[in-house]
């Protein structure tokens, strides 16, 4: 890739954060990529469409320190939980032999597995010795007639957000609008309702959570064409270009994709989130007000009536349970506030919020949520993290995976919100699905015990009074 094209892309005109000096996709400082390279970005981007075969031309080490680290579902083909990789060696490398393992590598993938397509990502190693991937992918797509995708995002073009935005780049420019889609099915058919076909970008059916949303979609007549890359088939992606709106899903790394379909395509979109009651019934409405039909508009505030009347029911035995629990959230970017009123909904107190990779749009809407005076947090290192919780007296730590430790060995309850989750949060029944994990966590007799002094510390207490 040409310095100029990733430089184009650092400059999202849709994304609020070009506009301010703290952009979440700046180019990375050393050691930044400690934190996921482009291609880490761009594999967990695409990984999740699951009837391609995704090959990583690299080291196998590239492979490995991203495969799968997203809990995302799919509910056919399972080929995308299968790590393919070019496995490049010190000799391949000496010897030149990129290119060709590539060629066999693709050729293998499309023998033994029968594809819908291959996506091949290109990592630092070929990047730096110049193999042509392009060059590869063409003459492999032209030789057995596979759709064969190159994703050209090596680690060091950027970081984690940069490979989204390639992963994104990528589909618009190999993927979508390489097909129109086929007719409406039956079973979404429904005597005097007009369907409408909608996108969605940046959802990843984490513990299949978008499933608690989907049966939404069917009954209020939208078809899900495309899904940028939850539960995805390629066939799918192809036709996103004939969408009549897309919801961006908590994501900004993805807003490329969304600006080309309405710069290109006329397809309007907005930004939504399934975290929460107010903000899953809002991004309902959003889909009506921008499908303008009147008769969906109605329908859809008929929906959310009933939803909201079932979820109320449903939180109420757990709201007694958590009310008035404090609780340090520690993620970033949209759920830095997306996630606060999904807890203060439940009668949470959410005493700090984290804000390392929001944007001033984000702080400003966690202030109007959560009051001026609110403690952001900035540092997330684990001493600083466990300096707040005895500050604010938080009786949970609500965090990504990667600080579950920072939090068991100070025995302090903890709770997973990001993509390594184990359970589905999304939509009325994921905010159910919250409140209980959230009082099965706090309410544990784990944290009576191992807060206990340990028996032995007790005896040689009693051995040193008894002399
Ligand atoms: S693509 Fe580069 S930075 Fe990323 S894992 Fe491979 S070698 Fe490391």
């Amino acid at each position: 890739m040409k310095p100029e094209d990733i430089q184009a892309l650092l400059d999202e005109p849709a994304c609020s954060h070009n506009k301010k000096s703290k952009s979440g996709c700046t180019k990375p400082k050393p050691g930044a990529t400690a934190g996921g390279c482009a291609f880490d970005g761009a594999q967990i981007a695409l990984l999740p469409i699951a009837d391609v075969a995704h090959i990583v031309h690299g080291p196998i080490a590239c492979a490995g320190s991203s495969w799968d680290n997203r809990g995302t579902r799919s509910s056919g083909p399972t080929l995308y939980r299968l790590g393919m990789t070019t496995d490049l060696t010190e000799q391949d490398v000496i010897m030149g032999r990129g290119e060709k393992r590539l060629f066999h590598s693709i050729k293998q993938a499309i023998d033994d597995y029968a594809p819908a397509a291959v996506f091949v990502y290109n990592t630092c190693v070929p990047a730096v010795t110049g193999d042509d991937v392009g060059a590869v992918c063409k003459a492999a797509q032209e030789r057995w007639g596979v759709p064969v995708v190159p994703v050209d995002a090596a680690g060091f073009y950027g970081t984690k957000n940069m490979g989204n935005r390639l992963a994104g780049e990528a589909m618009f420019k190999y993927v979508i609008g390489t097909r129109e889609p086929g007719p409406v099915p039956e079973s979404l058919q429904r005597p005097g309702v007009r369907v409408h076909d909608v996108n969605l970008i940046g959802e990843y059916n984490i513990a299949g959570e978008f499933w608690h949303v989907a049966p939404l979609f069917d009954e209020l007549g939208l078809r899900i064409l495309g899904s940028l890359s939850g539960d995805a088939r390629f066939r799918d992606i192809q036709t996103m270009h004939r969408a009549e709106a897309t919801m961006v899903v908590c994501s900004k790394a993805l807003l490329n994709v969304a600006r080309k379909l309405e710069e290109n395509h006329r397809v309007p979109w907005f930004e939504g989130s399934f975290y929460g009651v107010a903000d899953t019934s809002q991004a309902l409405r959003d889909f009506a007000r921008l499908l303008n039909d009147p008769d969906l508009t109605v329908r859809t505030e008929a929906l959310i009536a009933r939803e909201e009347a079932r979820a109320a029911a449903l939180l109420e035995p757990w709201r007694e349970r958590l009310r008035g629990k404090r609780v340090l959230l520690y993620t970033g970017g949209v759920k830095s506030w997306s996630v606060v009123s999904a807890l203060q909904d439940l009668g949470l107190d959410v005493v700090a919020t984290g804000t390392k990779k929001s944007t001033e749009e984000d702080k400003a809407r966690i202030r109007e949520i959560m009051g001026e005076k609110t403690k952001m947090i900035d540092d997330g290192s684990p001493t600083n993290l466990l300096n707040v919780v005895r500050e604010y007296r938080a009786d949970i730590l609500i965090a990504g995976g990667r600080n579950m430790y920072t939090a068991l060995k100070a025995r302090i309850p903890f709770l997973d919100i990001n993509q390594e989750r184990e359970f589905a949060y999304a939509g009325y029944d994921g905010m159910a699905e919250l409140a209980r994990q959230l009082a099965l966590t706090l309410e544990s007799p784990m944290w009576e015990s191992v807060r206990k002094p340990a028996p032995w510390h007790v005896m040689s207490a009693v051995e040193v009074v008894n002399g």
